[in-house]
């Protein structure tokens, strides 16, 4: 259903119209049709999710699988189209970025030789939103409201950190260094 849809039946019920229905919206509709709005009737939304980013949240650890769906959801459902567009990184995964503009070619993308990356650990995740023709907007301002949504979920928004700004970037937080995080993997207790 288009957003000018959603707007005019916002209008008519007499709510927020910004076109993106919501729980506000399904609370007012339910009024309309005289069913107790304090029973939630479930969210009108068809927010699933892609099969991009259901692959690369298959790759998270459980709880992190968890948090990742419920955010994007919350972004799909706020009328967001945002996916998620890397997921876990192994360290041979991780390696072979480190070595780009370093042993190989091409320029350098990242700093974080393997165990040095978040993404090495199943815990964090990149997004990005993309327009109606499926081109990734890098600078759009959705992407901060993304981020918040993240944090509003008790999630780490790399769009927060002082040092070095990671605007895509999510994770969950977590209560121990990556040297400590690097020493339970090579103990195998990380991914257990
Ligand atoms: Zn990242």
């Amino acid at each position: 259903m288009s957003a000018t849809l959603w707007t005019r039946i916002q209008k008519f019920l007499g709510i927020t119209a910004d076109g993106i229905p919501g729980n506000q919206t399904a609370q007012a509709v339910a009024a309309r049709l005289g069913i107790d709005a304090a029973t939630p009737a479930a969210t009108p939304s068809s927010a699933t999710i892609d099969p991009r980013s259901a692959a690369n949240i298959a790759t998270l650890k459980p709880e992190a699988q968890m948090k990742a769906r419920e955010w994007l959801l919350k972004c799909l459902e706020a009328g967001i189209n945002v996916k998620i567009i890397t997921g876990t990184r192994t360290y041979q995964e991780q390696a072979a970025l480190y070595a780009k503009g370093r042993t190989a070619p091409g320029p350098k993308v990242t700093n974080a030789p393997p165990g040095y990356s978040w993404h090495n650990f199943g815990v964090g995740w990149d997004f990005v939103v993309f327009d109606a023709n499926d081109q990734p907007l890098w600078e759009s301002p959705l992407m901060e409201r993304c981020g918040r949504i993240a944090e509003s979920l008790g999630l780490e928004w790399g769009g927060s950190w002082k040092s070095f700004q990671d605007i895509p970037h999510i994770q969950l937080k977590q209560d121990c260094t990556l040297a400590e995080a690097r020493q339970m993997v090579s103990s195998g207790k990380w991914w257990s």
